[in-house]
């Protein structure tokens, strides 16, 4: 039998899996991922990612990597139309990007930092100790026993990790079904919110010169049997009818569907075994927000256990991933059946659209509310006492200037640290005992509605401690000990 030892393992090398494993590195821990496939995923599957996922992958400086991003300011609840630019930031976020590009991105960054990514090694057990977790896996040379301080499931929604720790996963079973197809060769109307038709629901998406992705709901089947795959011919013979549009001269490319079963995992951690992305949540992909909450669970858990394994973690900072981000998922999964219900419900369901409908004309508060919870832009964690507006909120990206030279907010995080803006010059001294984990800048200006003394951010962007100019600061030391862990000397 062959082992060896990293500090972390991740099983699953999807975008959960690779994005933990680019933060981890920032922070210096030694981690290896684990893909039971041989090569990286070709197909398209998530078309893009939500307005927050948008900030973190700016926050880390990757948005570049992606090319040119395409971002829609406008988009829909439920079917019911939305201007997502109602909150700064706002968006119904980047579209056109098929997944094997954002993994492809994700792997180069990982790699380039030093992941060790292991293709075509499956997770077959899983023993958690005291100190360490054994994990067994049966790859190209047959099986491997490897050990780690921490094993992190990013396996998917059939997580392996989550089965052998014997976390449950309960949930909705499925009821109605969407399916997927690329087509190139055709050109098709463009349906970028989808569109209700009689009988169901068609969405298309330009995704290149004459190559589309179509989506639809056919109400004359919902379900199909879990056994049975779909072919193409059936996607051809129900968009055709759906959509009154041809379909003969279309190449397939891929195709696939999805159901609506709703699941989450009742912990994201048992002691030295957690979970993330779709190994910890699932729901009907609406509004990007099925990938967009992985990569999210990877920026809050990657810091938070670099500290633990570096022993430098405070009490229960790694219980805080799942108390913060098992009611975020939580919300993802109610807000994604009740816009099924919406979208996809038929005539029963017309009359509550129209009411929400109304709701969202007339009422700013209600489109607020509704885009800052598919966006994830409205997230705020607990992070201790005071009442000042931007605790526990992800900082925008604002420009500030810093050694007479403009910079931004984002750009200060790239080193995946956490930051100390200190607009007083008085609060360095303060905080020197953190210097290990945090950077201190000087700030000489920030553009901020709210008059700002100092603002203490985590590595994943949220506030964890502002105070006001006059006000006193000495909660400072507090809340870098309650985030960062006790100061060296
Ligand atoms: C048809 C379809 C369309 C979708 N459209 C969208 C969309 O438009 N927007 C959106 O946000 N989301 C969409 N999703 C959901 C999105 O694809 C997932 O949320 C996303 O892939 C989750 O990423 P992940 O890294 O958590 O898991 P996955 O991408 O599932 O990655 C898990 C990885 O773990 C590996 N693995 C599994 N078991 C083992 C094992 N035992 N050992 C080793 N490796 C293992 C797998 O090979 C895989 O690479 C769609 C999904 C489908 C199926």
């Amino acid at each position: 039998m062959n082992s060896f030892d990293t500090d972390v393992l991740i099983v699953g090398a999807g975008p959960t899996g690779l994005m933990l494993a680019g933060e981890l590195r920032l922070n210096g821990v030694s981690v290896t991922v684990l893909d039971k496939l041989s090569e990286p995923m070709q197909f398209s599957r998530a078309l893009g990612f939500s307005a927050r996922t948008i900030e973190e992958f700016a926050q880390r400086g990757l948005t570049a990597r992606f090319g040119e991003v395409q971002v829609i300011p406008a988009g829909h609840f439920g079917g019911v139309p939305l201007d997502y630019q109602v909150i700064e930031g706002g968006s119904y976020g980047a579209r056109g990007i098929p997944q094997s590009r954002t993994e492809a991105v994700l792997g180069g960054w990982a790699a380039e930092l030093g992941a060790q990514v292991r293709r075509g090694v499956k997770a077959t057990g899983l023993e958690a100790g005291p100190d360490a977790v054994r994990l067994k896996a049966v790859g190209p040379e047959g099986e491997l026993e490897l050990t780690a301080q921490y094993v992190v499931g990013c396996d998917g929604a059939r997580s392996v990790v989550r089965t052998l720790a014997g976390i449950g996963y309960p949930g909705t079973d499925p009821a109605i079904e969407l399916r997927f197809a690329d087509v190139e060769g055709v050109r098709l109307r463009p349906r970028l919110s989808g569109e209700a038709v009689p009988g169901g629901m068609v969405m298309v998406i330009p995704i290149g010169p004459e190559r589309s992705r179509i989506i639809y709901f056919d109400a004359a089947e919902p379900l199909r049997p879990a056994e049975r795959a779909i072919t193409f011919d059936e996607v051809r013979e129900a968009f055709e009818r759906l959509s009154g549009e041809d379909l003969s001269g279309a190449r397939p490319l891929w195709v696939s569907s999805t159901t609506d079963a709703s699941r989450q995992a009742t912990t994201y951690r048992q002691g030295r075994i957690l979970l993330a992305g779709d190994a910890a949540h699932t729901h009907l992909p609406i509004g990007a927000q099925g990938m967009s909450a992985g990569i999210q669970d990877a920026v809050n858990l990657g810091w938070k256990l670099a500290l633990e394994v570096k022993g430098r973690a405070p009490q229960a900072l790694l219980d805080t991933y799942h108390s913060e981000r098992h009611p975020v998922g939580a919300r993802i999964l109610t807000n994604t059946l009740a816009q099924r219900l919406l979208y996809l419900g038929g005539d029963e369901t017309a009359p509550l659209r129209e009411v929400l409908a109304e709701l969202v004309g007339s009422h700013e508060a209600v489109r607020r509310h509704l885009v800052g919870m598919v966006t994830g832009l409205d997230i705020r964690h607990e992070v201790g006492e005071g009442d000042h507006p931007l605790l526990g909120r992800r900082l925008p990206d604002r420009e500030l200037v810093v050694d007479g030279e403009k910079t931004t907010v984002f750009t200060l995080l790239h080193a995946g640290r956490a930051v100390l803006l200190d607009l007083t010059g008085d609060l360095g001294r303060a905080a020197a005992g953190w210097a290990d984990r945090l950077d201190v800048v000087a700030v000489e200006r920030l553009d901020h509605d709210v008059p700002l003394a100092g603002l203490l951010v985590r590595p994943d962007g949220y506030v964890a401690w502002a105070a006001a100019p006059g006000e006193n600061t000495a909660g400072l030391t507090d809340a870098l000990a309650r985030w960062l862990g006790p100061a060296t000397r």
